[in-house]
């Protein structure tokens, strides 16, 4: 019994002792000028193995004490100058390089995407003309040599046709019959030239109840119907205005009494506006001929008509 107890004093005793060097030399500071702590002081960290690409390295450090801590360094990754080329319609893509470290050569194949067409720039409508067929705006792929409308949908060659178009006209200075299919056209207009290089279109001294708008005069566009153009013509009865035209200024087939015919060659798209507020612009129905001409009849102050694609 006594030698037990003996045994265990023993053991408690040097239990202490350690617990006391332990602390000393994991003493904080909370005991300064006592003499008795030390305060870990590490060195700069010291490289053991470098890192690499792929693998980590590792770093130490030590203390006068004889403590040391060891750290690792992360695997560098590695450091690729791509080059991307995209898959298209046609061909396969790639990504590719080389590590500027370690040299190893990257490869790696992208599948044909069966959409990534290369459009290019949108191809200019050439409209059809009273005499020639047009052809749509279209986009061509450069990879497949396939046609896309405006919107990208893909179309196929022959829906690039516009077939020829009646109301189509080119009429030139001085002249009174179309250049392009010799059909009498409304003489007297008169036409103003804009800077967007088209032209606007007024009454002018033409005095036909039927009056046919060229869509072309002198080999410019003809685009506006101006402000007041055709404003208290008794004897207008009924009008033919091409789908190149696009904008009607207020009051211009105001007080036209006998009107009642107003025939647009492109029906989409037209809004009457008021000032340039497009918050109120109202779609106008315009496949009626005579409900055109009894709208625009009362179109007037401030109201003016635009067709928006
Ligand atoms: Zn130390
Ligand atoms: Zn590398
Ligand atoms: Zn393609
Ligand atoms: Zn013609």
């Amino acid at each position: 019994m006594r030698r037990k107890l003996i045994v265990v004093f023993l053991s408690v005793i040097s239990a202490l002792c350690l617990a006391i060097w332990f602390a000393a030399c994991s003493n904080s500071g909370n005991n300064y000028g006592e003499g008795t702590a030390h305060i870990h002081s590490f060195g700069n960290w010291q490289t053991v193995k470098e890192a690499t690409c792929t693998a980590a390295g590792e770093k130490m450090r030590a203390c006068s004490c004889g403590l040391s801590e060891k750290q690792t360094i992360p695997a560098l990754g590695h450091d690729i100058n791509e080059t991307y080329i995209p898959a298209t319609c046609q061909n396969k893509g790639s990504k590719s390089g080389t590590c500027e470290r370690c040299k190893e050569q990257f490869y790696e194949e992208i599948e044909i995407d069966p959409s990534a067409h290369i459009y290019g720039e949108l191809v200019k409508e050439v409209p059809a003309t009273c005499a020639e067929e047009g052809v749509r705006a279209y986009y061509k792929c450069s990879e497949c040599n396939k046609y896309f409308d405006k919107y990208k949908k893909e179309i196929t060659e022959q829906d690039l046709v516009l077939p020829i178009n009646e109301n189509f006209h080119s009429l030139n200075k001085g002249e009174s019959k179309c250049a392009d299919c010799g059909t009498p056209l409304t003489t007297g207009l008169e036409f103003t030239f804009l800077e967007d290089d088209t032209y606007s279109v007024k009454k002018g001294t033409a005095t036909d109840s039927n009056i046919i708008i060229p869509a072309k005069y002198s080999g410019k566009t003809v685009t506006v119907i101006g402000e007041s153009a055709f404003e208290d013509c008794p004897s207008l009865e009924s009008i033919t205005i091409p789908a190149s035209v696009t904008s009607i200024g207020e009051w211009a087939f105001y007080g036209c009494e006998r009107l009642t015919s107003v025939i647009f060659e492109n029906t989409t798209g037209w809004k009457v506006l008021q000032g340039s507020d497009m918050s109120n612009a109202e779609d106008v129905i315009t496949d009626d001929v005579t409900q055109n001409a009894t709208q625009l009849k009362y179109t007037y102050t401030y109201y003016y008509w635009m067709r928006y694609e």
